[in-house]
Parts: C-alpha cells; structure tokens; sequence
C-alpha cells in the first residue's frame, strides 16, 4: 500500500483540485517542450524561504538549488561528489539561465552553527560542520566582533555569505565567461521570515537595500 504522511496527501489533493487545474496547459507545455528557466535561485534549506513562494513562481520559471546556508563552494573539478557544483553546471551550460540569484535568509540556522564557536569541533562525521567551514574565516572575524550583538553578527554573516558564495560562482570557467560576455548576471538577495522584507545587493556597493517596488 502506497504511503505518504497525511498532510501531504491532502496538500496533493489541493494542488490537483487547484493550481494543477489552472496551470495544466503550462504543465504540458512544459512537459512537451522542456523546461527552459531564465533564472536560477541558490537557496537555503529552511523551511520559511522557498524561493517559489518569495517569488510567485510558477512551474518551469525557477531552477531551484537549495543546500545548507545557500552558500557555492569554489570551483574544484577534484572528482569529488558535487552537488551543488553539479546543478550549477547543469544549469549554466545546458538550461543556459541569464540569471543566478544567491538568496540568504535572517535567522539562519546554518549560518548561526558557523558562528557557534561552542560548538564541539568539527569533526570527520559532521556534514554541517565540515559544510559550513567553508565560510569559517568571515565567521571568524565576525565572531570576533565584540562591538556587534549576536543579532547584528549573525545578520552580517549571513550577507557576507552571499557574497562569498557570488565570489566563488566567478571562480567557475563556465560562469566567469558567460558573465564576461554579458549573457550571465550574478545577484544577490537577503530574506527576512519575519517580515517578508527582501533586500537585493547593490552590485557596485555590495550593500544589501531594499528594491523600490512599482
Ligand atoms: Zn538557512
């Protein structure tokens, strides 16, 4: 007997009966066409920032990665396994997306356990630890920071992330050309859950502000 928890099978009802009925032409299309998204979004796993729902995206407009604190580690063609490697080169060189959005969120878990420096050292067996190191160095200088409240170095870091992980997208041959050529362009954006505020950063500054909305 098939079997899947109870409210999502009822979440699958509503789609059905709702946004699969008024989308289903869009579906075949896209079914019978591919999928051709101009945007790909570097999200984070949280629960509270689906990048579909922040956006009101519809199906085949958004080519979704998602991964612990959104970050983009640097190109390292190692023979390693590359998750996130793997999905940005699918999506740069065949689905060929203008566009790459990194997107933080406040209260980031992920960015908050590389701020934990009471947290046991990493060790070989912990994925998040060793995950997260990539951004150690910022959060260490941020930790640092006795002038700032926990608040205000979380907040940072999880900024300072999204332009680490923009500074490594550039570290990627496929990324770095097309971006020359100008058929490539990198953003960045930070989400706040509790006020639905998104904050874009600014190219030239690297400050995050708000976008005036029409
Ligand atoms: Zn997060």
């Amino acid at each position: 007997m098939p079997h899947l928890p109870e409210h999502l099978l009822v979440g699958y009802r509503n789609f059905m009966n709702g946004r699969y009925l008024t989308e289903s032409g869009r579906y075949r299309e896209l079914a019978r066409e591919g999928q051709a998204p101009e945007t790909m979004i570097v999200a984070c796993c949280d629960s509270r920032s689906a990048p579909e729902a922040i956006f009101d995206a519809g199906p085949g407009e958004l080519f979704v990665l998602r991964n612990v604190g959104n970050l983009v580690p640097p190109y390292e063609p190692d023979g390693e396994f590359h998750s996130t490697s793997a999905a940005l080169e699918f999506a740069v060189q065949s689905l060929k997306v203008k566009n790459i959005v990194v997107m933080g969120h406040g209260r980031c878990g992920g960015i908050r356990a590389a701020l934990d420096t009471n947290s046991a050292p990493l060790s070989p067996g912990d994925f998040i630890g060793k995950w997260m190191s990539l951004i150690a160095p910022a959060a260490e200088t941020v930790s640092a920071s006795t002038f700032m409240t926990a608040t205000e170095r979380q907040t940072a870091l999880e900024r300072i992330s999204i332009r680490y992980s923009i500074a490594n997208l550039r570290t990627f041959p496929c990324v770095s050309i097309l971006e020359g050529k100008g058929r490539l362009s990198l953003h960045g954006a930070w989400f706040d859950i509790s006020t639905g505020e998104l904050w874009v950063m600014n190219k030239e500054t690297g400050d995050f502000e708000r976008p005036v909305l029409e």
